[in-house]
């Protein structure tokens, strides 16, 4: 029976919903009608639930299609502006007990190099991402209870929070492990961690199960019931996601806002962040042995969809997708993305060799972070490394009263032109500096509140003679 408000797994993905869900898809979409009134209701800011969401995913007709891009690409400019925040993955451990068949970190595995950091590791690593111009960190590891017990967590979030290396700084760390229990969760909340990310990989249980077929993430009820335990736990920004490639798109696209949905009416809060990950080449990997891999027009339409129904979520993307994709989805309404990213453990401070690697998955887009930042500017986007709504306490669902009442431009977008002008003084080739100054300069015009505006370019101003850590 489908519960929205049920904590079990299996009632709030119930898998006769999400199969209903398909039908009523299927049924609906030739409908002009009916296609007509969703798309009313999403151009109305009033988001759309799963069953809405998959009609529209259904939908072939092209017309409704450049409707749902137009759609997503006016959202994300009335919500989110130009701005695109920028982190970075930091893999701890890739030591694993799972057995999980799309990742080279499962158990069998036994010529991928495993390696864990030691704190000193973490602050070469921290160090060298901090020399980038890194400000935000979303930090990895494999699931091994001895190996990488959540003291072990703990400590190495400690020790990147107290690096402080010129004037770098890592000022959030975002949480990307295997699901735990309560008490842990309070821990990692009280360690003061962004958001707790943890990807669904498929929400069809037969499909989870036969993908995670040995170790602890087996459990599909108590994978799925993590987020409960987090928000339990004290934590209200939680990021979810699906690993697109491995079960059926549509029914992965369904099962995921109904997660959103059952989040949103258990704890009054939707997740902070959904990512959209496709299945990539790996050690002992071999994508085309997934045979439900998604087309790149297919993974554009779900992320213009996950933008109309969800406006208020953030959406990530990581280098897993090319710079040509991740071009194709920035203005449909991504928000964040990860740049010149190393999933191997240790990878940032030291090149690893080929025939040692420890890495999760191969990269797309390898450019440098600075040519990342280039790229955005050139677009017109604001690379923002802006990490304020965090340490001001603005999480869950105080952030959404931000953006719902429409205050981005009086807050986040100063505290991205301040962040940005703190990159290009620090970190920026020339050609990116004298880009990005022109940028700051412009955008700082576009700040409605006329206090705020005079107050942003004051601290601009201050940048230049030195200082740092401004924020509204
Ligand atoms: N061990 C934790 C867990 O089980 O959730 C941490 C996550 S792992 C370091 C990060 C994510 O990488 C996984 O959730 C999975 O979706 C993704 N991943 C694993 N293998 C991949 C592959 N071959 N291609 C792309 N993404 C992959």
């Amino acid at each position: 029976m489908y519960q929205v408000t049920s904590l079990k797994a299996e009632e709030f993905i119930s898998d006769q919903e999400i199969r209903e869900t398909l039908a009523y898809a299927d049924e609906n979409c030739g409908n002009a009608e009916a296609v007509g009134k969703i798309l009313e209701k999403a151009r109305q800011r009033k988001g759309l639930n799963h069953r809405e969401a998959s009609v529209l995913l259904a939908c072939t007709d092209e017309e409704v299609i450049q409707q749902i891009y137009q759609l997503a690409e006016q959202i994300k400019k009335d919500y989110y502006g130009n701005r695109i925040v920028l982190f970075a993955p930091l893999y701890l451990s890739n030591y694993c007990v799972n057995g999980c068949v799309y990742c080279p970190y499962h158990l069998k595995n036994k010529h991928i190099a495993r390696k864990k950091l030691t704190q000193e590791e973490i602050v070469r690593e921290v160090t060298a991402l901090q020399d980038m111009g890194h400000k935000r960190l979303a930090i990895e590891a494999g699931e091994d209870p001895v190996n990488n017990p959540i003291e072990y967590i703990l400590e190495c979030i400690d020790t990147i929070y107290s690096i402080k290396h010129k004037n770098g700084a890592i000022r959030r760390v975002n949480v990307n492990i295997a699901a735990t229990t309560v008490e842990n969760y309070k821990k990692l909340h009280q360690a003061g961690i962004g958001t707790y990310i943890l990807f669904q990989e498929t929400y069809h249980k037969e499909s989870y199960e036969k993908l995670h077929p040995t170790g602890p993430k087996h459990d599909y009820a108590y994978h799925t019931e993590a987020m409960d335990r987090a928000m339990e736990g004290g934590i209200d920004d939680v990021g979810l996601g699906v690993l697109f490639g491995l079960e059926m798109y549509r029914y992965e696209f369904a099962g995921l806002l109904m997660h959103a949905e059952h989040l949103e009416a258990v704890h009054g809060v939707g997740p902070h962040t959904i990512s959209v990950p496709r299945v990539k080449h790996a050690d002992d990997i071999d994508p085309s042995a997934f045979d439900n891999g998604i087309s790149d027009d297919v993974f554009a339409k779900i992320c213009a969809l996950i933008r109309i129904s969800v406006p208020y979520t953030g959406m990530i993307i990581s280098t897993r997708e090319s710079q040509a994709v991740r071009e194709r989805v920035l203005p449909l309404g991504v928000s964040q993305i990860s740049g010149a990213s190393k999933t191997s453990v240790g990878g940032y401070a030291d090149e690893e060799p080929e025939e040692v690697t420890s890495a999760q998955f191969d990269v797309s887009d390898q450019r440098t972070l600075d040519e990342v930042v280039n790229w955005l500017m050139r677009m017109n986007y604001i690379p923002s490394f802006c990490t304020a709504c965090y340490r001001e306490g603005r999480t869950g669902d105080r952030f959404m009263t931000l953006c719902k009442n429409m205050q981005i431009l009086n807050c986040c977008h100063p505290n991205a032109l301040m962040t940005l002008k703190e990159y290009l003084e620090d970190y920026a080739s020339e050609d990116s500096k004298r880009i990005g100054m022109a940028l700051i300069e412009r955008e700082l015009e576009k700040i409605p509140n006329s206090k705020v505006r005079e107050t942003a370019a004051a601290y601009i101003h201050d940048i230049e003679g030195g200082k740092r850590d401004f924020r509204f």
